[in-house]
């Protein structure tokens, strides 16, 4: 047995993840929960000064600024949408007709107006834009959501509904490249803090197909995105548990990010995979909290 299932056969076993029977998709104790949320109190004690307004979006988002995003041209392979019956009465009786002898029912579903959140700043863009200009001195904003990628794994490390907590900071090419250095310093120490040990390395999205790897191998020649990486599953492998991305004045192109005096403003944003954290956590210190070392349960729990 590899050691990707090896140690998703022990999460099940500890009742720390709950098999739904899809790769990829898991139910969490409330031990698993609480690790989440005391290294989000943690997240909070590091990022909590600097005044960042906190949004919450759901785990979906509006089908129209997902397709002006182009999430679909860099990663279609990984979308996912929310499609609904949407029929007559007679349709629904060919849906119970199609179902029963086991043939697709769904392929008549319809596209709803929402897609599944694929990362937690997406929705953000086209709100700040809808608000007007962007302060000279910057903004910044703190967020969390439930995002979908459609990669079934037996690695436990990758899921296909997971959280993602996130910093995104607007401004000046300076502003939001000293944010996100700020932010790498700080991740390392976070982790130092409850044990872990890390790396951070250069990195690049998995843009589909054959354009994508010209567009990966921009991002990292122009140093676009940064990983954090603990070894969970794979020492020589080690896993992105947070990810320092500059999005140069793309998005801000892109959604009318503007400045007062119509300048496009510039755009980094910070994420934390908080479930390849906590896995992180269990992975390196063993399965039961109580047994951690003090100073981490300290920095954890006070
Ligand atoms: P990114 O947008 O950089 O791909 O993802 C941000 C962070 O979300 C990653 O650094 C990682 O911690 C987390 N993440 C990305 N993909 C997955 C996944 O498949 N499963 C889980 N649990 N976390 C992920
Ligand atoms: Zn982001």
């Amino acid at each position: 047995m590899d050691m990707q299932s090896s140690f998703l056969d022990r999460l099940f076993d500890s009742g720390l993840l709950i098999d739904t029977g899809v790769d990829g998709l898991y139910g969490r104790s409330g031990q698993f929960e609480d690790v989440i949320s005391a290294f989000e109190r943690l997240i909070d004690k590091f990022g909590g000064a600097d005044g960042a307004e906190a949004i919450r979006f759901p785990p979906g988002m509006n089908r129209a600024f997902f397709e002006t995003s182009g999430y679909m041209k860099s990663f279609p392979q990984l979308a996912g949408t929310v499609h609904s019956f949407c029929g007559n009465e007679l349709d629904h009786m060919s849906l119970l007709k199609c179902m029963e002898v086991g043939d697709d029912w769904t392929k008549d579903q319809q596209a709803t107006d929402i897609v599944l959140t694929p990362a937690a700043c997406y929705p953000l863009y086209p709100t700040v834009a809808k608000r007007g200009a962007i302060p000279e001195n910057g903004a910044l904003y703190d967020l969390q959501s439930y995002c979908f990628r459609h990669e079934p794994s037996k690695d436990p490390a990758r899921q296909q509904l997971f959280r993602m907590r996130e910093y995104v900071c607007m401004g000046s090419e300076k502003h939001v490249t000293d944010f996100r250095q700020s932010w790498m310093d700080r991740g390392v120490e976070m982790m130092k803090a409850v044990g872990l040990d890390v790396t951070i390395d250069v990195a690049n999205d998995p843009f589909f197909g054959r354009a994508g790897k010209m567009l990966a191998n921009n991002q990292r020649d122009q140093n676009l995105k940064f990983e954090l990486l603990i070894p969970i599953t794979s020492v020589a492998k080690p896993t992105a548990c947070m990810s320092f991305n500059y999005h140069q004045d793309a998005f801000g192109t892109k959604w009318g990010l503007n400045f007062a005096d119509g300048s496009v403003v510039h755009t980094a944003c910070v994420g934390f995979g908080l479930e390849r954290i906590a896995l992180a956590l269990f992975h390196t210190h063993g399965l039961d909290v109580k047994e951690w070392p003090e100073s981490v349960r300290k920095t954890l729990w006070g």
